[in-house]
């Protein structure tokens, strides 16, 4: 017997039976739980660094110009 996956709303507290729902079915509210979860934010940070190296690189093309 598995278990149900039941989740609780952070926002209404109302149960979530709908494992791939993202938004709860009560309040509308995203449910930021799970691996879903998770990858967005590995995705959101990678995206961070990718811009913060992109401005780094940016930065050091404008002091070779001005070697
Ligand atoms: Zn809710």
């Amino acid at each position: 017997m598995t278990a149900v996956s039941e989740r609780i709303c952070p926002h209404c507290c109302n149960p979530i039976y709908d494992d791939d729902a993202l938004l709860c079915h009560f309040c509308g509210n995203s449910v930021g739980t799970g691996s879903s979860g998770a990858m967005g934010l590995m995705r959101g940070a990678g995206m961070k660094v990718f811009l913060t190296v992109l401005a780094c690189l940016l930065v050091l093309g404008m002091i070779l110009q001005m070697i």
